[in-house]
């Protein structure tokens, strides 16, 4: 049985970075769950239909990483619709062997409630916003206001609110250096994979 990893949390959490890692040091796949809502975003025009229709060029657009591209991601993810038409895609993804990660918002809670290790990285407001500003050269105070802005909507709509499932441990990089967060994390799948 493929052995799947649930990492959801807010954004600039540090979330991308843990998944990235360990699905090198596992040698599993990586889906990156935000560049679907992105890709459907920036797409354009109906975005039911343009998450019925997503391409993996879609998704290749070098546009996607943008505040904006961030922005207009959160306002199509919170439709029902939309969220229903990329279930099937990340459910199987989630089952390629030998293992995935998938990083998201409601993965441990939605699309992977199965999954053999679920966390929740989180990091203060401050933190979030000033490795947000760093990554794209902007405003500290800008970032903070757009992510405090994401957050809340990614919080409170009504389909897969951005929530940790019950069983998710919970990891705070505020005061941790990337590495160490990595650290704790691969310890973390090995010790999920001698007891699964
Ligand atoms: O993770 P990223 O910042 O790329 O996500 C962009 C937006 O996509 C989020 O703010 C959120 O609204 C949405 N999203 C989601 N569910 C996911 C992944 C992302 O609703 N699993």
């Amino acid at each position: 049985m493929p052995f799947t990893i649930a990492i959801d949390g807010p954004a600039a959490s540090g979330k991308g970075t843990i998944a990235r890692a360990l699905a090198a040091r596992f040698g599993f796949h990586h889906l990156d769950t935000g560049l679907l809502y992105r890709a459907t975003g920036a797409k354009g025009g109906d975005p039911i239909a343009a998450a019925r229709s997503l391409t993996p060029e879609d998704m290749a657009r070098d546009d996607l990483r943008s505040a904006e591209a961030g922005q207009a991601a959160s306002k199509v993810a919170a439709i029902p619709e939309v969220r229903a038409a990329l279930v099937a895609f990340q459910r199987d993804f989630a089952r390629r062997e030998p293992g995935a990660v998938l990083d998201g918002r409601d993965i441990g809670t939605v699309i992977c409630p199965d999954a053999q290790l679920k966390l929740f990285v989180t990091a203060s407001d401050q933190v979030r916003a000033a490795r947000r500003a760093a990554e794209l050269g902007a405003d500290p105070a800008e970032m903070l206001a757009q992510l405090r802005e994401r957050d809340a909507r990614d919080s409170q709509r009504e389909a897969a609110p951005l929530k940790p499932a019950a069983d998710a441990i919970l990891l705070d990089t505020s005061d941790l250096a990337i590495d160490k967060a990595v650290a704790v994390a691969v310890d973390l799948v090995l010790s999920a994979r001698k007891s699964t």
